[in-house]
C-alpha cells in the first residue's frame, strides 16, 4: 500500500505506528534500514484492530528479540510489528505449569522456572531470543529445545482470529515446525518437573559456562548461520565450514567468529550485503568441497 494510504488508515494507532523506522538497533547483527511501518502493539484487542485494518494487504513481519534475523539495509516495503511489554507476562498454573507471554526472553522464563523449582528450562538459559522466536524457530541446545516442554500455543491469525494450538498437533522438526507462517504467537504453556532448585541452578549454570566455553558471547551474530544438516551428513556444519573455508575470509565488516566458525559477526560497519555475500560464499565453498548444500538457519528480511 502507498505510504500516505498507510498513514491515513493507522492514524489512530498514534506513536504506536512508525514510518520509514530504523530496524539496525533491533537485531543482534545490528544489521538494517528501515521498514515502511514499525508497529507497536500495546495488546490483544489493538493487534486485532491492525491486523484487521491492514487486511491482509502488506508483508508482515513479526519481530522478537531480533536475534536470529538478518535486515536489509534497504526499506523493508512491508510492516514490521514488535510486541510490547504488555505481552511480557509470566504466570504459574498449578504445581509445573507455566504460561508465557511471547515477548518474554527464553532466559527469563528459564530464571522463572528455577524460582519455582521447575526443572526442564534450564537450556532455555542460554539462548537470547523471546518465547515468539524460540517456538517459531523450535529453538534448543544442549539436546533439548522448544518441542520438549511446550504444551499449547496461543496464536493470533493475520485476519485477527484468536486460536489455540495443542503442542501434540504441531509438527516440529530440528529448527523448524509446521506451524503456519501467517500466525502471530501471543503465549504459550509449558510443563515442567518439580526438582530441587539448587540441582536446577548448578545445571544451569553448566551449561551456561559451556556455552560460553565453546561460542562467542557479547557480539554482533545472529548465532548459528546454517542448520546441521542432519539428513545429509552426520558432520556438523562447522566441521564442514571447516574444512572447506578459509577462515580468515571476510567481506567489509562481515567476519567468521573465531571461537565458532558457523557463527558470522558484524565486526563493526558490516552492511547486509556484506554479510550475504559472507553467506553465500561460504555456502557454495561447503557445495564445492563436501557435495552438502546448507540450510540457512537465520531469517533474512528483504
Ligand atoms: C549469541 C547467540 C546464541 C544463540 N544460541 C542459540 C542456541 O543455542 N540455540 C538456538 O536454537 N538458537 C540460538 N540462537 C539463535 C536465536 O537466539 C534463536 O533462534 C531464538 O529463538 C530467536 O528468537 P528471537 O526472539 O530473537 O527471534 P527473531 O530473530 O526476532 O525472529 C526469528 C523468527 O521468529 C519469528 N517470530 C519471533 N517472534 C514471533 C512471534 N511472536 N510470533 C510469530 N513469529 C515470531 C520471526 O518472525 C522470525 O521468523 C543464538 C543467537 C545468538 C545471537
Amino acid at each position: 500500500m502507498e505510504i500516505n494510504k498507510l498513514k491515513n488508515l493507522l492514524e489512530e494507532f498514534g506513536e504506536n505506528v512508525r514510518f520509514e523506522h530504523d530496524l539496525k538497533k533491533k537485531n543482534w547483527f545490528n544489521i538494517g534500514g528501515k521498514a515502511k511501518v514499525f508497529y507497536k502493539a500495546d495488546n490483544l484487542k489493538d493487534l486485532v484492530n491492525f491486523l484487521k485494518k491492514l487486511n491482509n494487504e502488506e508483508k508482515i513481519f513479526i519481530l522478537g528479540a531480533g536475534s536470529n534475523t538478518l535486515m536489509t539495509d534497504g526499506l523493508f516495503d512491508g510492516v514490521v510489528i514488535k510486541l510490547s511489554k504488555n505481552f511480557n507476562n509470566i504466570s504459574l498454573l498449578g504445581n509445573d505449569i507455566i504460561i508465557a507471554g511471547s515477548a518474554v526472553l527464553d532466559r527469563s522464563l528459564s530464571d522463572f522456572a528455577l524460582n519455582n523449582n521447575l526443572s526442564g528450562f534450564e537450556f532455555l538459559s542460554c539462548i537470547p531470543g523471546t518465547i515468539g522466536g524460540g517456538i517459531r524457530m523450535n529453538a534448543g541446545c544442549f539436546g533439548k529445545e522448544f518441542k520438549d516442554i511446550l504444551l499449547s500455543i496461543q496464536a493470533i491469525d493475520k485476519g485477527g482470529n484468536v486460536i489455540t494450538i495443542p503442542s501434540k498437533n504441531i509438527k516440529f522438526e530440528y529448527r523448524n515446525n509446521d506451524l503456519s507462517e501467517d500466525l502471530v504467537f501471543l503465549s504459550a504453556s509449558f510443563k515442567g518437573v518439580k526438582n530441587d532448585s539448587d540441582k536446577i541452578s548448578k545445571e544451569m549454570n553448566k551449561l551456561k559456562a559451556e556455552k560460553e566455553k565453546n561460542q562467542p558471547t557479547k557480539i554482533k551474530t545472529s548465532g548459528s548461520t546454517f542448520k546441521n544438516p542432519v539428513m545429509q551428513t552426520e558432520k556438523k556444519v562447522w566441521e564442514l565450514i571447516k574444512d572447506s573455508v578459509p577462515l580468515d575470509k571476510s567481506f567489509g565488516d562481515a567476519v567468521i567468529s573465531s571461537k565458532h566458525c558457523n557463527f558470522f559477526v558484524n565486526r563493526g560497519q558490516a552492511t547486509f550485503k556484506d554479510m550475504k555475500k559472507l553467506i553465500d560464499f561460504v555456502a557454495k565453498k561447503v557445495l564445492e568441497n563436501t557435495g552438502v548444500r546448507l540450510e540457512k538457519e537465520i531469517k533474512i528480511l528483504e
